[in-house]
């Protein structure tokens, strides 16, 4: 069996354009879905993966790590940047899409059998929806608790929110109250018995990082996401020694070795690669093998499509330290008729079962896909009160 061509597919879902990859064998009626969405940048992940398919055409798809090596070590340039490593974990993906057809069982047998019998997903308030986040308005808190609660009521036992505002490097008491106000709100509506996570997408300094980490710790967030830039790795281990909030890290970034050093600093206790960049379910499965030594939870990162997802709940079935998958079903009305998937989810708790159907289990309808033909993102641009630049 051979590999005959890397197609991409872009399907615009407003918030983002997903980028599907197929890879096609020379095998009637067999080709593998896999995902490589990164927005802002969908032009270059589809120029990379025109640029890595000529290493892999006439070469045997079942050779997965073998390929993974070629596709990250060859043509000079490693692998470790962003737009080539989201090339690699989309073509990735479906090379293990296209294993599981091959042994006709979901890809989660191939990695040694479930290891658990139900994965939780979490909803984000914001639903994939950029009107949906807030920044300064104090009433915005009554908002956040009717959202949380809207949550709890759609099956959800658990939410992630953006209730840090944007603030400068250095600001007051302000942006602090205006944090707990809105966490408090939601802890109040929903009770102790559901979990909170707060994401503050690493826009705080380190020192804003830390002041909001701690006035947040009382609420007992399940998780406190990004709460500075994932360049400074010492900073977040500051972080995370100064509260018993669980610190969640790592969605921007690529290959095991940033996850080693993360690990090492003990600078979190959620590790949070997303397997469309990360290096794909290949590389996905050597991080999930080092924290596992660690004993460090996962929670791969997973707003973009629903190839995107189904890779995160059969590499979640299959991994001991995976706790909880991130679920978008807001962003577009449409999601679910540009792919048949292979789960359904329990809506009472928001849970899924393993799925049956080989691969990944999932289909594209590429007659579907060109109805939403691909758009420029809107530029998400930031400024802080003095037009100094910030980060969105
Ligand atoms: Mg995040």
């Amino acid at each position: 069996m051979k590999i005959t061509g890397i197609e991409t597919h872009i399907c615009n879902a407003r918030m983002r354009n997903w980028i599907f990859v197929k890879v096609l064998t020379d095998e009637p009626g067999l080709w593998g879905w896999g995902e490589a969405t990164l927005e802002w940048h969908t032009r270059a992940v589809v120029g990379a993966i025109q640029d890595i398919e000529p290493l892999l055409i006439g070469e045997d798809p079942t050779r997965i790590e073998y390929l993974w090596q070629i596709m990250y070590r060859q043509h000079f340039w490693h692998g470790n940047g962003i737009v080539r490593g989201t090339a690699i974990s989309g073509i990735d993906i479906a090379l293990w899409d296209i294993m599981g057809k091959v042994h006709g069982v979901p890809c989660h047998k191939l990695w040694g059998g479930p290891v658990r019998d139900t994965i939780r997903l979490y909803s984000h308030l914001g639903g994939g929806k950029m009107e949906d986040f807030y920044q300064t308005d104090p009433a915005d808190a009554k908002r956040f608790a009717e959202l949380a609660q809207a949550a709890v009521e759609d099956g959800y036992t658990a939410f992630k929110t953006m209730a840090v505002p944007e603030t400068m490097p250095l600001e007051g008491l302000r942006p602090i109250r205006y944090a707990e106000a809105c966490v408090a709100a939601m802890r109040e509506a929903v009770g102790e018995g559901i979990d909170i996570m707060v994401d503050c997408h690493a826009r705080p300094s380190p020192r804003m990082g830390l002041l909001f980490a701690e006035a947040l710790e009382p609420y007992g967030l399940f998780w406190f996401e990004e709460p500075c830039w994932p360049e400074t790795l010492e900073d977040i281990a500051l972080i995370q020694r100064a509260v018993k909030t669980p610190i969640a890290t790592g969605e921007r970034l690529v290959s095991i070795h940033p996850f080693r050093e993360l690990l090492e600093k003990r600078a979190c206790s959620v590790i949070q690669p997303d397997i469309t960049h990360c290096g794909g379910l290949t590389e996905a499965r050597r991080i999930a093998a080092m924290a596992e030594a660690y004993r460090v939870s996962m929670a791969p990162h997973n707003p973009q499509g629903p190839v995107s997802t189904a890779a995160s709940l059969e590499f979640g079935f299959a991994t001991p330290s995976y706790i909880i998958c991130e679920s978008v079903h807001l962003d577009v009305p449409w999601r679910g008729d540009v792919v048949t998937e292979c789960f359904e989810v329990e809506p009472l708790g928001r849970t899924v079962c393993p799925g049956t159907r080989p691969g990944l289990g999932v289909e594209i309808n590429e007659e579907e896909v060109k109805k939403y033909p691909f758009q420029q993102e809107l530029p998400q641009r930031s400024f802080y009160a003095d037009g100094s630049v910030g980060d969105w």
